[in-house]
């Protein structure tokens, strides 16, 4: 399928989705052109689902890049923390930059059905993203308890947690799984600032770039949709929206 369909099929869930690779490519040349840094002076850490499916769509080209160093567990939740975070931020090359990519994921089947993909080998679609149905279906039939977090499904419990504080909206949505996803981004988003500001790091620039990932069949690829594009320069402090500056660089 051309790109330009699959991105018309994914648009009319996520009306700002580009290809994965054309996100990365934009990193990477705003990185090179505007940062003047190589990429290899550039520690990515990702904070995205753990399913396996991200491991397969994960964009090549990301590989110019140092890392990934891998923060998130179910639903892309920064589960390795403070601890985590301190660990990479401690690897980054002293000139170099800090890049954050971080969101929930959601699967778009090629018929546009939201919340499935189809995975290689499989005759049935399968849940995208896995965790955030289940928790789901907890939600609407009154399974979740306050407060309740196991050691046993620690991660689940968490998002299961973050939906519940948020069940109204959901519930009263015309779509809850998209509303969902939007709930989670926003309890990702509040954590990864939270952690970012008590850390230190011993480079350039930190930068931070917040999506809705987005999974589609097998012989789809995987899409972004672009939440939050920050640069944070170290040595002042400031923080500027890079949004249309990445823009710019695509195509
Ligand atoms: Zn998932």
């Amino acid at each position: 399928m051309l790109k330009r369909e699959r991105l018309k099929i994914v648009r009319s869930w996520y009306p700002n989705a580009i290809t994965t690779i054309d996100a990365v490519n934009q990193l990477v040349d705003y990185v090179e052109g505007t940062l003047a840094l190589e990429p290899s002076q550039v520690m990515l850490a990702d904070s995205i689902c753990s399913d396996d499916v991200n491991s397969i769509q994960y964009p090549v080209r990301a590989h110019e890049f140092l890392g990934p160093f891998k923060m998130g567990g179910l639903d892309g939740f920064p589960f390795t923390g403070l601890t985590g975070m301190g660990a990479f931020a401690s690897h980054v090359p002293d000139d170099g930059a800090v890049l954050v990519y971080y969101g929930p994921h959601i699967g778009v089947t090629r018929s546009g059905a939201l919340g499935e993909i189809h995975r290689l080998g499989q005759a049935k679609n399968s849940g995208c993203c896995g965790a955030a149905r289940a928790a789901m279906g907890k939600l609407m039939s009154n399974q979740i308890i306050a407060g309740n977090i196991s050691e046993l499904d620690y991660q689940m419990n968490t998002i299961e947690q973050i939906l519940f504080a948020q069940k109204e909206r959901i519930a009263q949505a015309s779509v809850p799984l998209f509303e969902a996803t939007e709930v989670i981004y926003e309890a990702i988003d509040r954590r990864i600032l939270e952690l970012v500001d008590k850390t230190s790091y011993p480079c350039r620039y930190v930068m931070l770039i917040g999506a809705i990932l987005i999974n589609s069949d097998s012989d789809m690829g995987s899409f972004h949709a672009q939440k939050r594009a920050t640069l944070i320069t170290l040595s002042t402090g400031e923080r500027r929206d890079i949004a249309d500056e990445l823009q710019n660089k695509v195509n």
